[in-house]
């Protein structure tokens, strides 16, 4: 079979530098900076081009654009400069990474079959949904998966957090800088924060948890959310919220189908990666969401696609010199305490 690219599968491709999986700000910043130390490196982009920033409406906390920008035009920032010093972009999906031998390979839905000495994993997360009705409408405009992005938006504002989790405890806390009340809508009668957390939360004045409610559904009148319909899972009983956003923190999904059994994962399903962005598979690298369940930014993706992309470098670099790999031995180095007080 021959696939869009060219590439027979199963025949002996070319031997690539450097397969970058993922389209997101993490895989575009790790192809910029592998094209630019002249490794030619092709980026797969994965059915989500772009990422999760594609979806998002306004981004104004990335640097350099003080004037804000939507996230479409940053995704088209991003593969410009990628581009412009040699990335390949294929739009194409890949179904099975082989890692128990070198060259690896990579094999992608179009039927193309890659060779290469290394791969750096950006294939990012996605956030759980709620996935009743008014969600994808509303989202951009009231709707919010991310309150160090969008809490700037809700100054003097009333808003609602969905979940009862670290994440849900953790952001209704950062939104209480700007809103004027922050409500918690819990499907339980308590919530599985940790303790600390808990206290800090309940001790706020500006929170108060609504327990055993979930929402129905989500609605807003001139592309603005306006309340929430909501369901008590004890009485039944149905109600409906006037507020003015919506936050979901219900779970945060890494894209990790690839990796059971071949890459180490946390128990979340995380990539484990040492500060050099190493898996324990030599030549094999991370960065961005796939492998950071705690900032969780555009900026802080950018930073590591670019630290991975470095390492890749320095790898290829000790290939070339002929210095022996241990391919056996995981090359990863934990110096620092590996739980510590952000984790
Ligand atoms: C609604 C929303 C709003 C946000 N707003 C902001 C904001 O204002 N500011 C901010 O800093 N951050 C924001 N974020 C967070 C930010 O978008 C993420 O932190 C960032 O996109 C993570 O980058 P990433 O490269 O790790 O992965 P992602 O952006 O998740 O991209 C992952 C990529 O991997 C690809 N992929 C997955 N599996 C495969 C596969 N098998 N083969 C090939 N490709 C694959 C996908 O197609 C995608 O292109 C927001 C997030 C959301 C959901």
């Amino acid at each position: 079979m021959t696939s869009t690219n060219g590439h027979n599968a199963g025949s002996q491709a070319p031997v690539e530098n450097v397969i970058i999986i993922g389209s997101g700000p993490a895989g575009f910043t790790a192809g910029l900076y592998a094209a630019r130390a002249n490794l030619s490196p092709l980026l797969i982009t994965g059915n989500d081009y772009g990422g999760q920033v594609s979806i998002t409406y306004d981004i104004e906390n990335y640097p350099g654009f003080p004037e804000s920008l939507s996230g479409p035009e940053l995704v088209e920032k991003f593969k410009a400069q990628a581009e412009k010093f040699g990335t390949r972009v294929e739009f194409d999906y890949v179904k099975e990474i082989v890692v128990d031998q070198h060259p690896f390979l990579v094999r992608t839905e179009s039927g193309a079959e890659y060779r290469t000495r290394t791969i750096i994993v950006s294939t990012g997360a996605r956030p759980r949904y709620l996935e009743v009705p008014g969600e994808k409408e509303f989202t951009g405009k009231g709707v919010s998966y991310c309150a160090t992005c969008d809490g700037f938006f809700f100054r003097g504002k009333d808003v609602l957090v969905v979940g009862g989790g670290d994440s849900a405890a953790e952001e209704a806390l950062f939104l209480t800088r700007y809103a004027s009340r922050v409500r918690i809508l819990h499907r339980r009668d308590k919530l599985r924060a940790s303790k600390i957390l808990q206290d800090r939360v309940f001790t706020n004045e500006k929170i108060e948890v609504l327990w055993n409610t979930v929402v129905t559904e989500i609605v807003g009148k001139n592309g603005a959310v306006t309340g929430v319909k909501t369901q008590d899972t004890v009485t039944g009983e149905e109600g409906f919220l006037t507020t003015d956003g919506v936050f979901i923190f219900v779970g945060h999904l890494p894209n990790n189908e690839l990796f059971p059994g071949k890459l180490e994962l946390d128990e979340d399903g995380h990539l484990i990666t040492d500060r050099k962005y190493r898996t324990n598979v030599p030549g094999i690298f991370a960065a961005g969401e796939i492998q950071d369940k705690v900032f969780k930014q555009v900026a802080t993706s950018v930073g590591q696609g670019c630290g991975a992309a470095m390492s890749a470098t320095r790898f290829l670099e000790e290939l070339e010199a002929g210095h022996a790999i241990d391919w056996s031995a995981d090359p990863r180095e934990f110096a620092l305490p590996r739980v510590g007080a952000l984790a």
